[in-house]
């Protein structure tokens, strides 16, 4: 009987080992998870939960008993801080574990400030983990001040949330436009109109100069000269892949823990998934940081380590909520030179490059979502002056 050993019980560590067990496998299997809970789900982290409309029961991908009833091993609390190659054996605490299979889904990690423009100081807090959320959570209060530092989605979510508790909220992007990095002009100015509306002040092309404060900040100087007061501050400025204990065992890292097709490292051993895996795409690489991404890169991943090999086919979607408004993304719209804007049962944005459609940020407008992400899947590409006429029948266009 082999050994199937996980360092990360996150969302990609938690679909690996549940496939496992529904493809079959009687591996002895063990999930290492460095945070002292069992496997959850994230994005409510930043949403529902902050809130305090989720209860943190419901956070868990599955319950305890589940894992034990599987025989899946669960070692919570301690990181795995070796890899042993040649032994094939990992090092958690002071205990070696031997393994015949090891797939590394260790995620990622969120980029703090530096302590020198103030990132050491309490009431400075990012959005990862469990334990990060409740630790600001009793600090979002009416009245109280929050500056979000980062209008990707994560800020933009912190802002919500904290401009609905009743705070006064300001957010500052150093780039041109929220959204830069993921979205067309025509998002951000749709996601910046919402927040101003809700009595955010996001304030583009000012970055942070530093926080102000002696033990807990108390406000921000801006790089365009300015200062706010704040008692909170929320830092979403991306995340950087947990790389470092598949580097230090000599496997390639490029933009994350590098594997081809099917999931494998470059140790035909030990396989990678979710947040802190690159895979082949298109010329290059590709690393995902979605739920989705993590589910179906584990499921190959589990299948590849019990049976025939299965290349990792991405389904992009993502999704993001902020106050009523449901944001979903089907596809990647890297290298589109057009957008094309539909006023339907809600209104999206549909990528194209060329003749070819890419992606669809659709809010509020799930048969938008739907049917671009049908559409992309089998690689169909409608007339963009039909998608352009909001009252064109998109299920049609399914079948057409
Ligand atoms: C606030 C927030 C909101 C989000 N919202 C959305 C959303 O709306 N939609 C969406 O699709 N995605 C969203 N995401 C992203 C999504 O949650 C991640 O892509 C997903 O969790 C990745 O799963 P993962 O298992 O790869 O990594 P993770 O969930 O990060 O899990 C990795 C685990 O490995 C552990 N670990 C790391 N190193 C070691 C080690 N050496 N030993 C043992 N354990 C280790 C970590 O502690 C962690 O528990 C959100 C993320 C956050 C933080």
């Amino acid at each position: 009987m082999g050994h199937v050993i996980v360092v990360g019980g996150g969302q990609a560590g938690a679909s690996c080992v549940a496939k496992l067990r529904q493809l079959g496998s009687t591996d002895e299997i063990t999930v290492i998870g460095a945070e002292a809970v069992p496997p959850y789900q994230r994005p409510p982290l930043s949403k529902s939960y902050l809130l305090g409309e989720m209860e943190r029961e419901r956070l868990f991908l599955r319950p305890e008993q589940y894992y034990a009833d599987q025989g899946i091993t669960l070692l919570l609390g301690e990181a795995a801080s070796h890899i042993d190659r040649s032994a094939q054996t990992v090092t958690v605490g002071d205990r070696q574990l031997t393994y015949t299979t090891l797939v590394l889904a260790t995620g990622s990690s969120a980029r703090r400030l530096p302590d020198s423009v103030g990132g050491g100081l309490s009431n400075v807090h990012v959005v990862r983990d469990l334990g990060d959320v409740d630790a600001m959570a009793p600090a979002c209060l009416p009245g109280k001040r929050a500056l979000i530092v980062g209008g990707g989605y994560i800020g933009l979510e912190a802002a919500a949330v904290a401009a609905k508790v009743g705070m006064k909220v300001t957010l500052v992007e150093m780039a041109d436009r929220i959204l830069q990095r993921v979205a067309a002009p025509e998002t951000s100015d749709y996601f910046r109109a919402i927040h101003r509306a809700n009595g955010v002040s996001i304030r583009e092309g000012i970055g942070l100069s530093g926080l102000v404060g002696n033990r807990a900040v108390t406000g921000a100087n801006l790089t365009d000269g300015s200062h706010v007061e704040c008692d909170l501050v929320i830092v979403g400025i991306g995340i950087s892949p947990n790389v470092d204990l598949a580097r230090q065992a000599g496997l390639t890292v490029d933009n994350g823990i590098a594997t081809d097709v099917y999931g494998t490292t470059s140790d035909p051993n030990i396989y990678a998934a979710g947040d802190c895996a690159s895979f082949p795409w298109q010329k290059g690489r590709m690393r995902l940081e979605s739920v989705q991404n993590a589910i179906d890169q584990a499921e190959t991943v589990a299948a590849n380590i019990i049976g025939p090999r299965l290349p990792y086919v991405p389904k992009p979607w993502f999704w993001s909520d902020q106050y009523d408004i449901k944001l979903q993304i089907a596809g990647l719209n890297t290298g589109y030179d057009r957008v094309v804007v539909r006023e339907g049962d809600g209104r999206s944005h549909w990528y194209y490059a060329g003749p070819t459609l890419l992606a669809v940020d659709a809010m509020n407008d799930p048969r938008a979502y739907m049917v671009g992400k049908r559409l992309i899947e089998a690689n169909r590409s409608p007339d963009p002056a039909e998608i352009a006429d909001g009252k064109s029948d998109l299920r049609a266009m399914l079948k057409a």
